[in-house]
This record gives structure tokens, C-alpha cells and sequence, in this order.
């Protein structure tokens, strides 16, 4: 057999349209679109202020089971089923989150789709794109040098440089980056440690993407926390007065990305959280705009649905008043067969046993789906190595659960694979059977909040902490809070905080480690276990198979 064409390969052979047509498919008209060369636009603010009054298309999300490391296939099935709707003849738009430049130079796999379910130009989407995320770093980083330079010049606000919580970013794998000490050298500035993040990881991102306008992005920059006073108060960027200059920068990036998938279906491609450290979706003002432009709109949430999902309904959901109608949880046989019990290494050779084993994970993540009245289907992101019998146990396995499986393969065969995917979720969506509610309301204790989600959702006996960790829920508490969702940050590759323990763990405590307020974005993030702001490169990095053909093709990027 011939080697599959790369996903670079195919998404150049693809017949792109210019972007205005596909904006036309929405009903955008061409005024409306700020072109960003040929086929990219980004869509103007006043325009989508004035489809304010139109009525919303169906929220459709996609999740998946706890992964492998590769990824089971989230985007792919997005932009599968997106495509496969569009073919049904549905008005259809997918939203999507903008990949970081980070990973994109490490591990092989860019973030844009893989296979014949791509979102394109790969290569700028990948690479560049409309600067979203320059932006957003540069606005963190002039937070950054404005904090300094406030010390610098008489520090009138009593900042304790040992407790300056804002960090600098950039968009790369810089694990040299990780810890640094700043203003070193007579004449610049107060030296004091500090450190890198990966920009995806600021705030500023999470920010941009719960957004709802201009006024509420500076509304929510100003309130960011940066550091604390020597009497340990809060200092924050309204303080410093660079929420407006903030804003300044970030106007343009606020405004979603149109582009198209490889058979031309709209694509949003806007706002990229890291999933660890914030919410992990796309942005609110993407959503909200599709379901204004489009009868059923198809958005994935970052990792397994214990996080992903979880924080989708509970964070997204909830502050944008979105109402979910399906949801998709993907799922693929090497993942059901590592949770069944078999290593990483041996996931091609089949294993019915092990499939079947392991669909626990998966029917734990189906029942919490249900849990919040949202009602989902399973799709198998079919791989070359998958037997039929391994697909009949999953199929036979989720059916005891009531919920129908779909064998999808839209990685080797576009829109056309997912044929049936489209046709369940349209039902299921239609179906008006989604009575979507958040798992916790908002004026529940913030402890008891983490409490709900560790044991509804992760199955968890219980959650811990330390006194000190106690004391500083109640001080956020005190200092008006409390009526925040939380975003808990917890490896992927588990319910529980042990990244090794597959399957459906019960029985397990999550520890909390520590907890950060993101004043801006508006939640308290919960850290459990390792949190990786800043990843490093592997020992051969993907950039080291990169490189441009003299007529600027690009080859090597996956
Ligand atoms: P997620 O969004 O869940 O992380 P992706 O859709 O990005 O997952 O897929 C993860 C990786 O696996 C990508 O590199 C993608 O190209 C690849 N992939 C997805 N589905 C298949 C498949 N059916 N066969 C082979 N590779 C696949
Ligand atoms: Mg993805």
C-alpha cells in the first residue's frame, strides 16, 4: 500500500474557496469581513452586535474519553461531523480553538485537524494566523513591564517584589525560560525572580475568551490580580492603569477568525486556553456568533470530558447563558485497550478483552454527560488497526447504557465518514431532549464546589488540603469570591490525580495542592497535582525536520 499522503499534503491539494464565499454561506456580507489575505477574515464587531437579536442555532459539543498522549481524535470528529452536516444540507459552522506555536515545534501533530477532517490554511492556522496570539502576549507582557517599571519608579503602591504574580510569556517550548531572575545590572530596575509562560497559558487568553464586547474585555483586564502590597493586599492592573492600553492591543484580537474546513464548511477558528490552567475552549465570542450565523454549530472542548466537558458546562456554559443540545464523546479502541489494561506499546494488536474492560472509562464519561442533562452519542474515530470485533464490543458495551455508538471515519474519508455522526446528532439535537444544568450553583462554598466535582465527576472519595490552603478558600471567600465557578487543574490521563491509574478509578482523594485566583477570567483555578505553564522541547524536536521550498512551500510540518 501506498503511504498516506501527510496532513500537509492534503490540505494543499484541497480546492480552498476565497474566504468571502464562505462567509457568504453564513449570510456574512463581504463589509462585515476584515480580510486577512485571501482566506482568512476576521468578523467585525459591530456587525455581530447587530445579530444580537436573531435566534440561536444548536450547540453541539465534542469530547472525548480519557486520551492517550497522542490525542483520540476531538478535532478531527469536529471538523468530520461539521463537514458530514454540511453535506446533509444543514447550515453548519464549526468553532474551534487556535492552535499555540509551542507545540507546534515539538511533538509531530499540529492542532488543526489531521487526515481528510482538516480545518485550512493549515500552515497559517498552525504558524501565524491573524496574530491573535502576539497579541495577547504582548498585552501580558506590557502588564509585565509595567509592573516592574512601577517599582522602579518609587513603587507608590508598595508592591512586594518576592509576591509578584504575573509572570512573561512567550509562545514557544522554553523549559530555560521556566525560572529566571529579572532586572539584573545597576540601572534596570529591581532584580527579583521571575519566570516564562507559554502564552496560551496567560490569563489574557482565558480572558479573551470569555469575553462578550470591548467594554467587558477591559472590564475584565483591569481586574486582574498581578501582585501583592507589602500589607498583602491586592494589586491590580486597573491599579497600574494598563487595562486600557491592554485593550488597546487586544481590539482586533477579539474580533473571531472565519476560515474553512478542507470541503469548505465555515470554520471559527478563535481563542486557545490552555486546558490546564484555564477553561480550555473556544472563545465565547466564536460561539455565540455561530449560533447567531448557523442552525447547528460544533465545538470541542480541551482533553476528556472529566475536564474538558466539565469546565465547557460549568465555566463556558454557565457565564455565556449557552445551552448545549448533544454532545459527542469520542472515543477510539487504543484508548479503550490502554484503559483495559494494555501498554502503550502494544495498543495495534487487537484485544477484545481489553476494549471491553476498558469501557469503563468511557461509560463514566457517559453517565456524566447525562449528569448534565445533556444528551450524548458515542463516535469511534476509527484506526487502520481497529478490528470489527473490538468495535462491536464498544458498540454492544455503550448500547447497555442507552446511548447509540457511530463508527466514524473521517480521518481517511472526510464529511462522507461521518455520515451517520451527522445524522444521530442532528436526531439527538432536534430531539429537544437536552435539559442542560450546570452541577453546581453558583452560590455554593467554593470548597463545596471542588467537593462536587471531585466526587460527581471524578468518582473521588473525598478532597484534601491543608490548612493553609483552607485559610486562603476562605480569604478569596471573604474578599467577594465566592460565587465563582472553579477550573480544576488535574492530569488528563486520569479521573484521578495519578496519572497512571487508567480505567475508572473509584475510591481515590484529590489533593489539592494550591489554589490562584484569575480575577479576570472569573474563576479560581485548583491546582491538583503538576501544572505545566511552560512545556519544554523533546530531544529532537519536530522543527528539526522543517524547512521551505524555494517557491515557499512548506515541508515537514506534519
Ligand atoms: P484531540 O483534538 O482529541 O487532541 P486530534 O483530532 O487533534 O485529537 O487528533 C490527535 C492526533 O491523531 C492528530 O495528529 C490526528 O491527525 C491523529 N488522528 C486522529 N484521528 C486519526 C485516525 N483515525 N487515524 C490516524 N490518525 C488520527
Ligand atoms: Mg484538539
Amino acid at each position: 500500500r501506498p503511504e498516506p499522503a501527510s496532513d500537509i499534503e492534503i490540505a494543499r491539494a484541497a480546492a480552498i474557496k476565497p474566504i468571502a464565499d464562505i462567509g457568504e454561506t453564513l449570510g456574512v456580507p463581504w463589509k462585515a469581513m476584515v480580510p486577512y489575505g485571501h482566506t482568512k477574515a476576521k468578523i467585525d464587531l459591530d456587525y455581530i452586535r447587530s445579530l444580537a437579536d436573531r435566534p440561536d442555532g444548536k450547540l453541539i459539543l465534542v469530547t472525548g474519553l480519557t486520551p492517550t498522549p497522542p490525542g483520540e481524535g476531538k478535532t478531527t470528529t469536529s471538523v468530520g461531523l461539521s463537514d458530514a452536516l454540511s453535506a446533509a444540507g444543514r447550515n453548519v459552522a464549526a468553532c474551534l480553538r487556535e492552535p499555540s506555536l509551542g507545540p507546534c515545534f515539538g511533538m509531530k501533530g499540529g492542532a488543526a485537524g489531521g487526515g481528510h477532517a482538516q480545518v485550512i490554511p493549515m500552515e497559517d492556522i498552525n504558524l501565524h494566523f491573524t496574530g491573535d496570539i502576539h497579541a495577547i502576549g504582548m498585552a501580558h507582557n506590557l502588564l509585565a513591564a509595567m509592573i516592574d517599571n512601577h517599582m522602579n519608579w518609587g513603587n507608590k503602591l508598595g508592591i512586594d517584589p518576592r509576591r509578584v504574580s504575573w509572570r512573561r510569556v512567550i509562545d514557544m517550548n522554553e523549559r530555560a525560560l521556566r525560572e529566571i531572575v529579572a532586572g539584573l545590572g545597576a540601572g534596570n530596575g529591581m532584580p527579583r525572580e521571575d519566570g516564562f509562560d507559554i502564552t496560551v497559558a496567560s490569563e489574557i487568553m482565558a480572558i479573551l475568551c470569555l469575553a462578550t464586547d470591548l467594554e467587558d474585555l477591559q472590564a475584565r483586564l483591569a481586574r486582574i490580580v498581578v501582585a501583592e502590597t507589602m500589607d498583602r493586599q491586592p494589586v491590580t492592573a486597573a491599579d497600574l492603569e494598563a487595562d486600557g492600553a491592554m485593550a488597546v492591543l487586544l481590539k482586533d484580537a477579539l474580533m473571531p477568525n472565519l476560515v474553512q474546513t478542507l470541503e469548505n464548511t465555515p470554520a471559527f477558528v478563535h481563542g486557545g486556553p490552555f486546558a490546564n490552567i484555564a477553561h480550555g475552549c473556544n472563545s465565547v465570542m466564536a460561539t455565540k456568533t455561530a449560533l447567531k450565523l448557523a442552525d447547528y454549530v460544533v465545538t470541542e472542548a480541551g482533553f476528556g470530558a472529566d475536564l474538558g466537558a466539565e469546565k465547557f458546562f460549568d465555566i463556558k456554559c454557565r457565564k455565556a447563558g449557552l445551552k448545549p443540545a448533544a454532545a459527542v464523546i469520542v472515543a477510539t479502541a487504543r484508548a479503550l485497550k490502554m484503559h483495559g489494561g494494555v501498554g502503550l506499546d502494544d495498543l495495534k494488536s487487537e484485544n477484545v478483552t481489553a476494549v471491553r474492560d476498558g469501557c469503563e472509562n468511557l461509560l463514566r464519561h457517559v453517565r456524566n454527560i447525562k449528569a448534565f442533562g445533556v444528551p450524548p452519542v458515542v463516535a469511534v474515530n476509527r484506526f487502520d488497526t481497529d478490528t470489527d470485533a473490538e468495535l462491536a464490543a464498544i458498540r454492544e458495551v455503550v448500547a447497555e447504557e442507552g446511548v447509540e455508538t457511530v463508527i466514524c471515519t473521517h480521518f481517511a474519508d472526510g464529511g462522507a465518514g461521518a455520515a451517520q455522526l451527522a445524522d444521530t446528532v442532528t436526531a439527538l439535537a432536534d430531539g429537544g431532549e437536552s435539559d442542560f444544568k450546570p452541577l453546581y450553583p453558583d452560590e455554593m462554598p467554593l470548597w463545596d464546589k471542588i467537593r462536587t466535582v471531585a466526587q460527581r465527576i471524578y468518582a473521588a472519595e473525598d478532597i484534601t488540603a491543608d490548612k493553609q490552603i483552607r485559610n486562603r478558600i476562605k480569604a478569596l471567600e471573604k474578599a467577594g469570591y465566592g460565587d465563582v465557578p472553579v477550573c480544576i487543574a488535574k492530569t488528563q490521563y486520569s479521573f484521578s490525580t495519578d496519572a497512571s491509574r487508567r480505567g475508572a478509578p473509584t475510591g481515590h482523594t484529590i489533593p489539592i495542592r494550591e489554589v490562584r485566583l484569575s480575577a479576570g477570567a472569573g474563576f479560581i483555578v485548583v491546582v491538583c497535582g503538576e501544572i505545566m505553564t511552560m512545556p519544554g522541547l523533546p530531544r529532537r524536536p519536530a522543527a528539526a525536520d522543517m524547512g521551505v521550498h524555494a517557491n515557499g512551500d512548506i515541508h515537514g510540518l506534519f
